[in-house]
């Protein structure tokens, strides 16, 4: 996706609070979403400062070309699916158009200007939901920090060879994944106390892993394998991914790969921030890690090394019963960034279909845990506290694990100079008790 009028950083919207500096969406982000309200069924909205662009009542209206109608239709449906796998130069229209009916200057006719009520829905009076169905979800490890301090809690584990070789990944579950605000409950599952007694209760060693999520639009032929290069053709957008894991079912279970101590929930944000927002903000990825061989041809491309990554500032916040009681903010206990992962999500796409796997619209590709080197860079509880360092929190309590009641929001933001900044809303969600 290249620059164009879309990205114009001098670009205001008339929606007012889309204009503040720390608004994750300005005129120049415009993601599209599901949202319902009351007495309606759920459709597709654009969100837009504080607000919903109601892309069926833009439908119903008749104010969009042509050409670009179809898509509309598609973008205003109560699941995008449909409206992914049209790809990204059938959402680059709409998008251009949405962008000329929402800034402040765009010339001609505004309709939706001129009646904003029938058009914009304050995002306090929506409900959002999974933007669509996610039919696959595979989740990747690709942080080597991840794997090293995992490394330090579990001394026995080291780092494969095949890390430096390949994005490694796992099928993990796609029926289980929820968007922001969906309560996650504490599953129970099968655990090895210290004592060597194998029992069944709820896990004590609930954790969250910070990640950034692909969503896949046109899909590929299954046999067929995609470049590297035309996986951008493919990936349509972006989420921020929280991959709760329960660590004790986890250590005890894993031989094939996690299974239950994953499965049991996966919260993303409800947004679905197009790579054509994300344009600006592609960069050269980080270079290899000491002793790492150059990637495989079909793992690397002139393209992508010079923009196949993507700058994205990603942290995470706790708040407790506690905290919000004695009202304190939530505590930042994540501070990192999507360039600490050592293989890019075009490279895990690649390598995804490198056996002639077929992805499909609406497919979830997900970093995995996104940790950098320094302590709060550490982008789950496991690295963190290795369950044993307990992190301190305002008002004087502790955490090893997540606790219920507990509250973990994931946000993200693109930054770069000479452009808007953009951002993702929230990914976040609080631990109901067992059942
Ligand atoms: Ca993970």
């Amino acid at each position: 996706m290249s620059l164009n009028f879309t990205h114009d950083p001098a670009a205001r919207s008339w929606v007012e609070t889309a204009n503040d500096p720390a608004c994750d969406f300005p005129v120049q982000n415009l993601p599209h979403g599901v949202f319902s309200c009351q007495g309606r069924d759920a459709s597709g909205g654009v969100a837009i400062g504080d607000a919903i662009l109601d892309l069926l009542a833009l439908a119903k209206a008749g104010v969009i070309s042509t050409e670009a109608h179809p898509v509309l239709e598609a973008a205003a449906e109560g699941s995008l699916n449909r409206f992914v796998a049209m790809g990204n130069q059938a959402a680059s229209l709409l998008r251009g158009e949405i962008f000329r009916l929402l800034v402040l200057d765009g010339a001609g006719p505004n309709p939706v200007r001129a009646d904003p009520q029938r058009f914009i829905v304050p995002s306090a009076q929506a409900m959002l939901h999974m933007p669509l169905r996610v039919g696959s979800f595979t989740d990747f490890m690709t942080s080597v920090h991840h794997v090293t301090a995992a490394r330090k809690a579990r001394p026995a584990r080291e780092l494969n060879e095949n890390f430096l070789h390949l994005p490694v990944a796992y099928n993990s579950r796609a029926s289980s994944i929820v968007p922001d605000g969906v309560a996650i409950v504490r599953p129970h599952g099968q655990v090895r106390e210290a004592s060597g007694q194998v029992v069944f209760r709820p896990t004590s060693q609930l954790d969250f892993e910070l990640e950034f999520g692909a969503l896949i639009g046109p899909g590929n032929p299954l046999g067929s394998r995609v470049g590297l290069d035309q996986t951008e053709d493919m990936l349509f957008g972006y989420v921020l991914v929280n991959d709760w894991s329960a660590r004790d079912i986890q250590i005890w279970e894993s031989r094939l790969g996690p299974f239950l101590g994953k499965s049991f929930a996966t919260t993303i944000s409800p947004w679905i921030v197009t790579a054509e927002a994300l344009a600006p903000f592609r960069v050269a990825p980080v270079p290899r890690l000491p002793g790492q061989p150059a990637p495989l041809p079909y793992l690397d491309s002139a393209r992508h090394r010079a923009a196949g990554a993507l700058d994205i500032r990603l942290e995470a916040r706790l708040s407790t019963r506690n905290m919000r009681q004695a009202g304190l903010p939530p505590e930042r206990i994540v501070a990192t960034n999507l360039l600490h992962c050592a293989w890019t999500l075009p490279q895990m796409t690649a390598h995804h279909t490198s056996n002639g796997c077929n992805l499909e619209a609406g497919d979830l590709l997900s970093s995995g845990t996104v940790s950098g080197p320094t302590d709060e860079e550490a982008a789950c509880l496991f690295e963190r506290t290795a369950g044993t360092l307990p992190l301190d929190l305002p008002g004087g309590e502790q955490r090893l694990w997540l606790e219920d009641e507990d509250e973990l929001v994931i946000t993200g933001r693109a930054e770069r100079d000479g452009f808007a900044s953009i951002g993702f809303g929230p990914c976040g969600a609080r631990i109901a008790p067992a059942r």
